[in-house]
Parts: C-alpha cells; sequence; structure tokens
C-alpha cells in the first residue's frame, strides 16, 4: 500500500473497502489479459491496465495478479495497494486510485509520482509472493523462524529475509514492534512518525518507516528510480542492496525503459510531506 504517512487512516495493507471511497470497477485478470466486466467503466479498467502492462515486469504480474479495482478516496490518502484476494500469497489484486494515478495527465510531477505507487506496489508482489513467503497460523514471532510478516515468515534468503537481516537489528525491530502494538491510531501514527524522525538517516521516506514491509518496497522504489548512490550508509545501502541480485537489476533496466522520463538525483531531490 502506499499513502501519505500523516494522512494515514487504516494501517494494514490488506483493506478491500474503507469508507470515504468509491468504487470505480474491478476487473478480473488471467494469465495478464485483462476480462471485460461488462460495465460502462470497462475501457477505463483496459486503459489502466495496458498502463500497468507496459511499465511494470510482466513475468511477475501474469502469474499472479488476478484482479485490478480502481477506486477513489479523493487526492493523497489511500494511493493504491496491493492486497492478496485470499489468505495464501498467490493471488493477488492490484488497487489504484484514479485521482492519485491519473493516466490521462501530461503533468511530470503526477506521472512519476504514480510511477513512484506502481513501482512500490510491484515492490509488495515482489517480496510477499508464495516464492518469498511461508504461510503460518503463528501470532506471535518465532526468532528462529525469522521475521514474520502479515502474510506469513519471510523465507530464509527471500528479500525481506535478508533485508531484514542487513537493516532491522534486533534493536531496531524491538524498538518498533513496542510502537506497533499501539492500539489507538492516532498515538500509533504520531510514534511512528516519531520512530521515522530518530532514524531519519536510515529510511528512503518517511513511509519506510512503517514496517520493514514498507521499507523494502520504497527502497526498492528508489533503487529502481534513482541513480546507483555514490554515497554510503544508512539509506543509499539500502538501495544499493538490491544490486547483488541479477533479476532485480534486469528489472530496474526493464521499468527504466518504459516509463516516459526518469527523475534526476531521485533520492536526494525526494520530498515528504513533513520537509
Ligand atoms: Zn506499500
Amino acid at each position: 500500500m502506499r499513502k501519505l504517512l500523516l494522512l494515514i487512516t487504516t494501517l494494514l495493507s490488506i483493506s478491500q473497502f474503507t469508507y470515504g471511497q468509491n468504487q470505480v470497477g474491478v476487473w478480473n485478470v488471467k494469465n495478464g489479459n485483462i476480462e471485460s466486466n461488462k460495465s460502462e467503466n470497462d475501457q477505463l479498467g483496459l486503459q489502466y491496465w495496458e498502463t500497468i502492462h507496459s511499465i511494470l515486469p510482466n513475468d511477475l504480474l501474469n502469474k499472479y495478479v488476478l484482479s485490478l479495482r480502481l477506486f477513489s478516496d479523493g487526492k493523497s490518502e489511500d494511493m493504491g495497494g496491493m492486497n492478496q484476494l485470499d489468505e495464501t500469497v498467490e493471488f493477488w489484486q492490484i488497487d489504484l486510485d484514479t485521482a492519485d494515478m491519473n493516466i490521462f495527465t501530461r503533468d511530470s510531477i503526477q506521472i512519476l509520482d504514480y510511477t513512484h505507487t506502481l513501482i512500490h506496489e510491484f515492490g509488495h508482489l515482489l517480496t510477499l509472493n508464495t516464492s518469498q513467503i511461508e504461510l503460518t497460523d503463528d501470532e506471535t514471532e518465532d526468532p528462529d523462524r525469522g521475521y514474520l510478516t502479515t502474510e506469513g515468515y519471510a523465507i530464509k534468503g527471500s528479500y525481506l529475509n535478508l533485508f531484514v537481516e542487513e537493516f532491522w537489528k534486533p534493536k531496531l525491530l524491538q524498538e518498533w514492534d513496542r510502537i506497533n502494538k499501539k492500539r489507538n491510531k492516532k498515538k500509533l501514527v504520531d510514534r511512528l512518525y516519531d520512530f521515522y524522525l530518530d532514524h531519519a538517516e536510515e529510511f528512503v521516506t518517511d513511509y519506510a518507516a512503517e514496517s520493514p514491509e514498507e521499507d523494502i518496497a520504497e527502497s526498492w522504489t528508489f533503487f529502481v528510480l534513482s541513480d546507483k548512490p555514490l554515497k554510503s550508509g544508512g539509506k543509499y545501502e539500502k538501495i544499493k542492496f538490491f544490486y547483488q541480485f541479477p533479476d532485480l537489476v534486469k528489472y530496474r533496466t526493464h521499468i527504466r525503459k518504459n516509463i516516459s522520463f526518469v527523475p534526476v538525483k531521485y533520492v536526494e531531490n525526494f520530498k515528504t510531506d513533513s520537509n
């Protein structure tokens, strides 16, 4: 999911319907092809799907994405999500807010913003699919099995497992865990934001500090959209992390070829809502 942290109303990435959202349409996708839902918005669904397909690597999309949902809650708030269709991690739905992702705009800032969202959501598919996550009924984390996501354990050697081992040392994880237990949403958002400020050098955006899952999705997005960092330490190491995987370097090249323009010094120039 991608949201502006300061405006978060729900924090779970699996929220099919939220109050204040207007549904534009839902379409089934089979082997990468969108199927008609026989509604007046059919053409729109097709245009969105073609845009997604023309930017993101098709192999994972065709394998895992079985549904496209378009909605709108107006600008900002919820911008989109990659959601499981059932309790497994095999079947996914892409959710996109048509106000945040206006595929007809010629405004370069808006295009870059929705491109960021699409790459971010693909980052979830990349790191949470069935080859990466082992399902479990465990409600509390068994340290021997590694990092527990909402979906299941990050398999040893998976992108998320390696990412957490390298960047979320036990002390940081414990600090984040304590915050994450807060049930009061306003408090949770405030404390997560403080957590980000305390470790701002380590995160590419404030939203990345929401969880390791969001951190890897955001860092992956900057890996794709930024030049290879010359600087070291902190967030720059998170961007460089992905260069060790030849498949991901190929994905990066593929996406950069397909987007209308590649931003200049993305990580240096990126502004979160707070600065
Ligand atoms: Zn996300």
